[in-house]
């Protein structure tokens, strides 16, 4: 899965000023007319809502803008160097790795953030003329442009993430709810990003899921690839949590607690409890003594079964009612 790409970015160098003089009929020193130099262009990173992964960045990992000309003489400014534009798909971060800072975080269609800027023009001698130097023969150079290192991560635009320990049943889930749908093979990085699922409500509205991996003791750690993946949750806005029915309310606050550990912002983000694979529950009784115990926590949870389809189509709607999609 690319979700994380390195680059290697330069901004142009600012064209040198010139040093130059007016040549009129006897007079051996005309006034001095050299032209500044002109800007470098700078790198600049746009969002375009027509992409969908980093995969073509994957593919090129330097890029550099045109440099400014250097000025001429009668005072002409230098050429502006062109400025150079790569396009990310929308939700992707930008990380200066040198100093450990965000540049930004493109999130609306044409949002731009200037990683690179294109360095200044050097002034030419025209400038620097004044009563006591009547002729300078002296220039500014242009300046030097930017080099930086750049991250580009991008997370998994998913509204809803479905989280769990492993084997709590997260995969099959995610297929089931949005298999139903053979839709879902037009959208193209279902393909790229096999735990993305597109859900359907109805015939005009859907979600996107995205089934996370690896959440486990320590995960916040580093463990189990925890780290990688708990980031993709940061921007969901419902959390459905699926539980087996076996120590399903340690293993709520377990995973709860990891992920308070990592930022307390995920575990205050709405959560539907789902116990998974009802089909196999041993006795009424036991889903009845789980519901009590969820009910004491104010939670109400919903089962489900990937396997008989039961409860799926509650949950769809459950999701769709916290996501606030009107029912029509
Ligand atoms: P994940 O690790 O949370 O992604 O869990 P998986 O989706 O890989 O499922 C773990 C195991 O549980 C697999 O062997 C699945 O076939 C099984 N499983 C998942 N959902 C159900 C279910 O609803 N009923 C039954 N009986 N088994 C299930
Ligand atoms: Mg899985």
């Amino acid at each position: 899965m690319i979700d994380s790409v390195k680059i290697h970015v330069e901004s142009g160098n600012g064209g040198n000023g010139c040093i130059s003089f007016r040549r009129e009929k006897y007079v051996p020193h005309g006034g001095p007319n050299g032209g500044d130099g002109g800007q470098g262009g700078s790198v600049i990173i746009e969002a375009d809502e027509n992409l969908s992964t980093l995969l073509d960045i994957q593919n090129k990992r330097h890029y550099r803008a045109q440099s400014g000309a250097p000025g001429e003489g009668s005072n002409k400014r230098g050429k502006q160097g062109d400025d150079l534009i790569i396009k990310v798909p929308l939700g992707t971060k930008l990380i200066d790795i040198d100093k450990e800072m965000i540049l930004g975080d493109l999130i609306t269609q044409g949002a731009q953030v200037i990683v690179a800027y294109g360095g200044l023009g050097g002034k030419g001698n025209a400038r620097f003329a004044s009563s006591t130097k009547q002729t300078p023969k002296f220039a500014q150079n242009g300046e030097k442009g930017q080099k930086k290192e750049v991250a580009l991560e991008l997370m998994l635009i998913a509204e809803v993430g479905i989280i769990g320990f492993p084997n709590a049943g997260k995969s099959t889930l995610l297929s089931k709810l949005s298999a139903a749908h053979p839709k879902i093979g037009e959208y193209p990085f279902t393909t790229l990003y096999p735990n993305l699922g597109v859900v359907k409500i109805d015939e005009f509205r859907s979600f996107v899921a995205a089934d996370i991996p690896g959440l486990i003791p320590d995960a916040h750690l580093g463990a189990g690839l925890g780290d990688r993946f708990l980031r993709h949750i940061e921007r969901t806005k419902v959390l459905v949590h699926l539980l087996e029915a076996q120590e399903a309310v340690e293993r709520f606050h377990a995973l709860n607690k990891e992920m308070s550990l990592y930022n307390p912002e995920l575990s205050a983000k709405p959560q539907i409890v789902v116990i998974s694979k009802m089909d196999i529950l041993e006795t009424e009784e036991e889903w009845e003594r789980i519901k009590k115990d969820m009910n004491h926590m104010g939670i109400e949870p919903l089962a489900v079964s990937a396997v008989t389809g039961k409860g799926i189509q509650q949950l769809i709607w459950r999701v769709a009612e916290v996501l606030g999609v009107k029912q029509k």
